[in-house]
């Protein structure tokens, strides 16, 4: 597809709420390794609040998919409501008012949204956190709109880019949020933000 529709958007997310709804625990179980333990639930929540918001939303404006979705997570505690809230508010800020984006505009939403995560939670790219899935999407879907890629191509390169940005988390050792109290002991294991930052893009790849 050469662009998104807020239909198109919808779907995604409902893909990627789906997905969630099913595997949380998988998240949950990662989480308690490395942290403690609650991700998988506060990601649930916070799909969960999205789903509600999403009822009333807008139906020709893909911005306004992503205000719901920003708005459920901002609603939810935990480490990651705020910083995936403030993630995807750059999202909805990037395609407010418009009935399509390209990929161009996915490519600015998905750089602003790394950008603000990592002023607000101060982790980099190596800290193992959901920074470690949201730069490489970032950077891949740049470098596909810059080769003229349209919405679907530039989405599967940003879940591939995001997928092997998560994997190479296993074999470091946290230096920000919960994780990074656990030392070594989170070695070994995918970070689970950075995961459900795959399952995103890999839903858009799919169903957008
Ligand atoms: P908490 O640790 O407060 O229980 P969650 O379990 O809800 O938070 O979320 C944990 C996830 O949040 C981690 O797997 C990581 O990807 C992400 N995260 C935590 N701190 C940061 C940070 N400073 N920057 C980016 N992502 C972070
Ligand atoms: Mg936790
Ligand atoms: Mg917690």
């Amino acid at each position: 597809r050469a662009v998104l529709d807020a239909q198109r958007a919808r779907g995604w997310w409902e893909s990627f709420d789906r997905q969630v709804e099913e595997r949380w625990e998988e998240l949950t179980e990662l989480d308690r390794v490395s942290g403690d333990g609650d991700f998988g639930r506060n990601l649930r929540s916070a799909v969960r609040k999205a789903r509600a918001r999403l009822v009333g939303a807008a139906p020709d404006d893909v911005g306004a998919v992503f205000a719901a979705v920003s708005a459920g997570f901002l609603d939810t505690g935990g480490s990651s409501g705020p910083l995936f809230g403030m993630y995807f508010r750059e999202f909805a800020k990037a395609a407010g008012g418009l009935p399509v984006v390209g990929a161009d505009v996915l490519a600015r939403a998905s750089r602003a949204g790394a950008d603000t995560v990592q002023r607000l939670g101060g982790a980099s790219v190596g800290d193992k956190t959901a920074v470690d899935a949201m730069v490489p999407a970032a950077e891949a879907l740049e470098r596909a709109v810059a080769g003229g890629a349209e919405v679907t191509a530039a989405l599967t390169a940003a879940y591939r880019a995001a997928a092997a940005g998560a994997h190479a988390t296993t074999g470091m050792r946290a230096r920000r949020g919960r994780a990074s109290y656990v030392g070594d002991a989170a070695r070994g294991v995918v970070d689970p933000g950075a995961l459900a930052v795959a399952w995103f893009y890999e839903r858009g790849a799919t169903a957008a």
